[in-house]
């Protein structure tokens, strides 16, 4: 289809199929793609990847636990806020686009930070198999993918495997969270992630319990560091 004829066809299709904004729910203008110009703005960036890094106000969920070399978030958590409709676009309603393109932002934004060589593969926290069934769908593996694209480097779900299918961790204290989730991860092909730098990555920081557990997984596998980088904090 001629290029002018494919711009008034999507025109037509957007005012039939009017495209909303992921973070607002306003009606995006052309051009605009998931999220809004406005939203793009006003978005609560951390940006902890920017110095110092020993102010870096993440780092305390890990400190006296585990090595992490970098602690990331790319989003403060606000409830009922953009964030949050973000989130959840991406984990229920399988607006899956919206990990890639928060991935591809935050990605250019660690190159441009100057963190380009700081990891060699990305790799996303896994989801219990009947949880990804349920879902259809890691909501990391996009955010993962986006990252790494923007980052130029390999990003592989087949690294780590939650085996135990955990209870909700709503109701549990921090110790129960974590011996929870303590035995929780294996490490499928270890050949991918030995000697090298593994920035590890999930939707939410709460307790960092789960991305603890998963880093130790990995360390354990031989691994030469990692990092961790999640769409948001909370
Ligand atoms: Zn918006």
């Amino acid at each position: 289809m001629p290029a002018r004829l494919k711009n008034i066809f999507s025109d037509f299709l957007t005012l039939l199929f009017p495209v909303f904004c992921q973070a607002c729910e306003r009606t995006l203008a052309a051009g605009e793609d998931l999220v809004c110009t406005h939203c793009r703005l006003k978005l609560p960036y951390t940006n902890v990847h920017l110095p110092p890094p020993e102010l870096n106000p993440l780092s305390i969920k890990f400190y006296g636990k585990l090595p992490i070399k970098h602690v990331l978030a790319y989003l403060y958590f606000n409830r009922a806020g953009r964030t949050q409709r973000l989130l959840h676009a991406l984990k229920y309603r399988g607006v899956q686009e919206v990990g890639e393109l928060l991935g591809t932002w935050y990605g250019h934004a660690l190159g441009e930070a100057g963190y380009t060589d700081a990891f060699d593969i990305v790799v996303p926290v896994p989801l219990h198999p009947r949880k990804r069934r349920q879902r259809g769908y890691n909501q990391s593996d996009s955010f993962a993918k986006g990252l790494a694209d923007a980052l130029g480097r390999p990003w592989s779900n087949q690294v780590l495997k939650r085996t135990q299918y955990t209870a909700s961790q709503t109701h549990k204290n921090r110790t129960e969270r974590w011996e929870n989730v303590a035995q929780v991860f294996q490490v499928m092909n270890p050949h991918i992630i030995q000697g090298k730098k593994v920035l590890l990555v999930d939707d939410v920081i709460t307790t960092g319990a789960t991305l603890e557990a998963c880093a130790l997984t990995l360390l354990n596998a031989g691994c030469a560091e990692v990092s961790v980088g999640a769409i948001a904090a909370a």
